[in-house]
C-alpha cells in the first residue's frame, strides 16, 4: 500500500482547504471576487469537515461576499448619479415586459435644453445637474418602481403595477419637482426642466420594446409642445399636460 493510499479524508481536508484559500487570495488580489468566492466556499465546505472552522476563514468567507454583493451592486449603478444603468434597466425592462398580464408604465424624461446648460455654466455644473435632477426623479416613487439613467441627460422611470392616472400623477410630479428646484442656489440664473414620455401598457403588449418607442414618441411631442411638459396616450389620443406658469 502507498503512502497516499492510506490518507484518509479528513486528513486531507485541511491541506485542500489551504489551497483553496490561496486560490481564493489570488483571485481576490486580481479583482475576480467571483471566483475568489468560489474557492473560499470550497475552503469552507472543507473546514467544516473538521470539528471547527478556523475563525480567520470564517471572516474571510464573510468579507468575500460582502465584497462580492458591493461589486454586483456597483455594476448596476451608473457612476455620476448613483441611479441604476442601462444595462440593469435593459435587464428589468425585458423581465417586466415579458410578464404580458401585468400593466407597466415606462416615463422617458430628458432635461430640456441641458446642451445650454453645459455651454453657459460648464461641464462641472451640468454634472451637478444630472445628479440632483436624478435624486429629484427618485424622490417620491411608488414601491416596486425605479428610476435608471437611459443615456446623456436621459432617465427612465419604470413604474410596474400602477394604474394609468397614478403614473401621470408620478411623471407630472416628477416634473413639478424639478421645475419648482432652487436651481439658482447652485448656481446663479440657472433653471432646469424636464419633458416627459410617458408610455402606458395595460397588459396586452406583445412587441416589449413597443413601449419603450412609444415613450420615446411622446418625449418627442412634449418637447414639440414646448417643454416642461408631460405627453401620453389615451383613448382620446396624445395628450399633452398643459403647464401653467
Ligand atoms: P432638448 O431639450 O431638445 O433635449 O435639448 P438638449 O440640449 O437637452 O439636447 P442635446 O441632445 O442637444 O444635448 C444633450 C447634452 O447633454 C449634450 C451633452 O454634452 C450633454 N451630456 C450628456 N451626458 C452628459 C454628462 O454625463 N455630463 C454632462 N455635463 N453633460 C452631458
Ligand atoms: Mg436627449
Ligand atoms: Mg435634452
Amino acid at each position: 500500500m502507498t503512502e497516499v493510499d492510506t490518507v484518509t479524508p479528513k486528513q486531507v481536508a485541511p491541506d485542500e482547504a489551504s489551497l483553496h484559500e490561496s486560490i481564493a487570495g489570488a483571485l481576490a488580489s486580481q479583482g475576480d471576487w467571483r471566483r475568489a468566492y468560489e474557492h473560499l466556499r470550497v475552503a469552507l465546505d472543507l473546514a467544516r469537515a473538521e470539528p471547527s472552522i478556523p475563525e480567520q476563514l470564517r471572516r474571510e468567507v464573510d468579507r468575500l461576499r460582502r465584497e462580492r454583493a458591493e461589486a454586483r451592486e456597483e455594476s448596476l449603478r451608473d457612476a455620476l448619479t448613483t441611479v441604476y444603468n442601462r444595462r440593469y434597466l435593459d435587464r428589468r425592462l425585458d423581465d417586466l415586459l415579458s410578464d404580458a398580464r401585468k400593466p407597466l408604465a415606462v416615463a422617458l424624461a430628458d432635461i430640456d435644453l441641458f446642451k445650454n446648460v453645459n455651454d453657459t455654466f460648464g461641464h462641472i455644473v451640468g454634472d451637478q445637474v444630472l445628479r440632483r435632477v436624478a435624486a429629484l426623479l427618485r424622490e417620491g416613487l411608488p414601491s416596486h418602481a425605479f428610476c435608471a439613467r437611459y443615456g446623456g441627460e436621459e432617465f427612465m422611470l419604470v413604474l410596474p403595477a400602477v394604474q394609468p392616472d397614478a403614473a401621470v400623477r408620478v411623471a407630472e410630479l416628477a416634473r413639478a419637482r424639478i421645475a419648482e428646484h432652487p436651481w439658482s442656489a447652485l448656481c446663479d440664473g440657472l433653471s432646469v426642466t424636464i419633458s416627459v414620455g410617458l408610455a402606458y401598457e395595460s397588459g396586452d403588449v406583445t412587441a416589449s420594446r413597443r413601449q419603450v418607442l412609444e415613450a420615446d414618441d411622446l418625449l418627442y411631442a412634449a418637447k414639440h409642445a414646448g417643454r416642461n411638459r408631460v405627453a401620453y396616450r389615451d383613448r382620446a389620443g396624445t395628450r399633452v399636460i398643459e403647464y401653467c406658469p
